[in-house]
């Protein structure tokens, strides 16, 4: 007999027919006559009663929560089950029988987090984990569909892109190396040859608060293009958000809905996004009585202020130079002022940051001897300027916080199945 997934016999589609599901037991009760098992597998929970008069009794009666089974009966529509479906077992064969499972109601979170190996199999663990999927499958689709090409960068690097103090440190055969905490400056060299580049990988960040936004390993999309500038970028950094926002609410309504999270935010992100400048923000931030002054840079809580007027994405662009990287091309007729740009979404703040990077060689060198770089760790990145430069830009959108802003989570920590912290590595 075939395998049914459980979601396809909740959909109908075994009405009244034999089945045999695969999963493991998610719940246990028992009466004098029945045995109530709730099976779960990758797609749903389903009831399955067992009675008295059945062979596999004995087996009902020992099995324990967590325990893997297969199941062999009918399916039967009962308004009472919720799902409106439920299976008389016929057979029911256990596959590991599970030792007393340590996760039950009232835990701390704290408890969880020590066994998320196990609680990754609860239900909230699990739809967020489809949701990442999806929304992963959904950027590549987008960058495909754009004619961007996926590449794979390095991990291993020699040189910091993003600053040192959140760098982490590690010996390879004797010398100095770092995690990367970006693949832009990667990226940079290969739009020369590919023009449209992109790649969803992981960044290291030795992040030294503990906050709701902070992993010290997450995942960066990051596409870096040719030929274009401030105003292309934006315009695919918007599209790339909503078309992710609208196939999200479209294709993970359910698991969207039985998370708790609120869909409607998702519906509404259409382009474009409202634009407004660093200087425009910080006469904002002012008027709310925000004591931030011109030249620096936001804090979490200015970032959710500015946010909230929103209520939706929205981007900050033309900020000071002295708050952005060494790469940040320098406006032209403002040398004051950096093409770069922020996107901030409600209550969690930034969630991406892109720009124009500097094209111009003398540029270049001027801004990485004002801030104190080593030319020479930099000699490679120099050279792109060197040999048929051109305006470009790219950005860098963090999978963890996206997902945390779309599904109402409290914590990214939730966002990612092994999370990495400060203080968390373990399991
Ligand atoms: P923040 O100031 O919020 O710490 P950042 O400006 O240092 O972030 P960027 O270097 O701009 O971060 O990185 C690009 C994107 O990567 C960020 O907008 C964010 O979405 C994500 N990101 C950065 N650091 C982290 C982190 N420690 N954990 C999870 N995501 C991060
Ligand atoms: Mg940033």
């Amino acid at each position: 007999m075939p395998i049914a997934a459980i979601q396809d016999i909740l959909d109908g589609k075994y009405a009244g027919k034999p089945v045999s599901v695969r999963g493991w037991i998610y719940r246990k009760r028992e009466s004098k006559k029945t045995i109530f098992l709730v099976v779960r597998d990758a797609s749903g929970i389903i009831q399955c009663t067992v009675k008295t008069d059945n062979p596999s009794w004995t087996q009902a009666e020992k099995i324990t929560i967590e325990s893997s089974v297969m199941i062999t009966g009918t399916v039967k529509q009962d308004k009472r089950a919720s799902g409106g479906y439920e299976i008389t077992v016929e057979k029911l064969s256990i596959i590991g029988l599970a030792e007393t499972f340590p996760i039950t109601q009232d835990k701390s979170e704290e408890f969880l987090r020590d066994v998320r190996h196990l609680w990754l199999r609860s239900r909230r663990m699990s739809l967020i984990m489809r949701v990442r999927s999806e929304v992963l499958r959904f950027t590549h689709e987008f960058f495909r569909k754009e004619g961007f090409i996926e590449v794979s960068p390095p991990m291993f690097i020699s040189s910091a892109c993003e600053g040192g103090s959140t760098l982490f440190g590690l010996k390879y055969f004797g010398k100095d190396l770092y995690l990367t905490q970006s693949a832009q400056l990667y990226l940079e060299a290969l739009i020369y040859s590919l023009e449209k580049v992109y790649c969803v990988a992981p960044s290291f960040r030795a992040e030294k608060s503990r906050t709701i936004r902070h992993l010290t390993e997450y995942w960066h999309i990051e596409p870096e293009w040719a030929f274009a500038d401030m105003d292309d970028l934006m315009r695919v950094e918007e599209d790339l958000l909503s078309y992710i926002c609208q196939k999200t609410a479209e294709d993970c309504k359910r698991e969207i809905e039985s998370l708790g999270a609120d869909i409607s935010k998702l519906k509404v992100v259409n382009t474009p996004f409202p634009r407004i400048t660093y200087t425009e923000a910080i006469e904002k931030l002012t008027a709310k009585g925000f004591k931030i002054k011109w030249g620096e840079d936001f804090g979490y809580d200015d970032e959710k202020a500015l946010a909230e007027e929103f209520g939706k994405p929205f981007f900050v662009y033309a900020y000071p130079r002295q708050i952005k990287a060494f790469y940040c091309k320098t406006h032209r007729d403002n040398p004051d002022l950096v093409m770069s740009t922020d996107m901030l979404v409600p209550r969690i703040g930034e969630i991406s940051t892109g720009g124009a990077r500097e094209d111009d060689k003398e540029e270049l060198l001027r801004r990485i001897r004002e801030l104190d770089l080593r030319e020479e760790d930099y000699k490679w990145y120099i050279d792109l300027r060197r040999y048929g430069t051109v305006p470009h830009v790219g950005f860098g959108l963090g999978l963890e916080r996206l997902l945390t802003w779309m599904l109402d989570l409290e914590n990214i920590i939730d966002a990612i199945p092994f999370p990495r912290t400060t203080r968390r590595f373990y399991p």
